[in-house]
């Protein structure tokens, strides 16, 4: 439908599409409402569910664009890029939105340089501004927020995680499910080798409410257990800053920052991290920040709202403790 404000389904390759999703429907539903246009999801994947299907509708999708292929899984931008492109060269959509994760990430700049469109990336606010769309985002590390607008639709934006609110269920809702019929590019590429990465249990960094971040203050990689036992009693993520990633303590898909995941949960929790101007660009749009460091000069205090100058290693196992008795009540 032109006039539509498309969002690109992000699921956990089981079919099920996940809360990101809802995030972004959800704007792309407000906005569609004043602009006088519909939310609508485009899901690629190898393998849908009804369950899926259904949860978009009541997340907001009016309508569904099913792309549904093998070729579609693992994810691999050059396969799916030029699929989404055609299907809007098609439909002409007045927007195409996605989430800051890393496949939607590279997925919406191939697409903006596909169709000749401008890419609002880690877009924290959109409003519309008579026939306009207005997209703020950080700059500079977060130091400044710009805003911006396009010169021509498609508007393309990618949505910071755990910044725009999901509307609340429209439970029974289940949405128009289109087909269209999709040409895979020629393979440019084979896989030869795929890694699965071992699950941690915890919940993912992008998707968090709640996050435990330990740096080089962590001392070595054995000391993580530590913020693992934190965060499974909290419900809690685990980050790293790049100190900690470059050491080798943590795998790089952990690291928070300007060169890693950029997070915005409720609750971030800080320990052993000085608060480098490249970590807190990963990390500053948190909406509550708590910071452990034994250095009461370490420049993450000054964004902290809540700031303990101790050691680390007598705090975290105190806080897990403390945590477990409020939680047992
Ligand atoms: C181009 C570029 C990109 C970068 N991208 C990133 C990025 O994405 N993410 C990122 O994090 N960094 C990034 N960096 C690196 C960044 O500049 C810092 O070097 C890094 O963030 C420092 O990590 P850290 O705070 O863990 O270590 P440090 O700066 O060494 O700080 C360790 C802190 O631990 C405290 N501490 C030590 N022991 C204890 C204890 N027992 N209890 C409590 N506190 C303790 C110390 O007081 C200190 O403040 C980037 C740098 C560049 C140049």
């Amino acid at each position: 439908m032109a006039g539509a404000f498309w969002c690109i389904v992000e699921d956990d390759r089981q079919g099920n599409p996940k809360k990101v999703t809802a995030e972004v429907l959800g704007e792309a539903s407000r906005l569609a409402a004043q602009a006088g246009g519909q939310a609508e999801a485009v899901w690629l994947t190898d393998k849908a569910t009804e369950a899926g299907l259904k949860l978009l509708a009541e997340w907001g999708a009016k309508r569904v664009w099913l792309c549904e292929n093998p070729g579609f899984a693992p994810y691999r931008g050059e396969v799916w890029t030029p699929v989404v492109a055609e299907l809007a060269a098609k439909e002409a959509p007045k927007a195409i939105f996605g989430a800051v994760t890393t496949r939607q990430r590279e997925l919406l700049a191939r697409l903006a340089a596909r169709v000749g469109a401008g890419l609002a990336a880690d877009s924290t606010a959109l409003a519309l501004d008579g026939e306009r769309l207005v997209a703020t985002r950080p700059i500079y590390a977060g130091k400044l927020l710009a805003k911006m607008t396009w010169a021509k639709p498609p508007w393309l934006a990618t949505l910071r995680p755990n910044v725009f609110r999901a509307e609340d269920p429209q439970a029974g809702a289940s949405p128009a499910v289109e087909r269209p019929a999709v040409r895979l590019p020629a393979e440019q590429m084979k896989l030869v080798e795929r890694r699965e990465e071992a699950s941690t249990g915890l919940p993912e960094l992008a998707e968090a409410e709640v996050i435990v971040s330990g740096g080089r203050g962590m001392k070595g990689p054995e000391n993580f257990v530590i913020l693992e036992e934190l965060a499974r009693v909290i419900g809690a993520a685990v980050g790293a800053s790049r100190a900690a990633v470059d050491a080798g303590w943590r795998p790089h898909r952990f690291q928070v920052g300007q060169t890693g995941r950029t997070v915005s949960p409720k609750l971030y929790l800080a320990f052993g991290i000085s608060g480098a101007i490249q970590h807190l660009a990963g990390m500053r749009t948190s909406k509550v920040i708590c910071a452990v460091n034994k250095d009461s000069e370490a420049p993450i205090f000054k964004i902290a709202d809540y700031g303990i100058v101790a050691d680390l290693f007598e705090i975290a196992p105190l806080l897990t403790q403390e945590f477990k008795k409020l939680l047992e009540k």
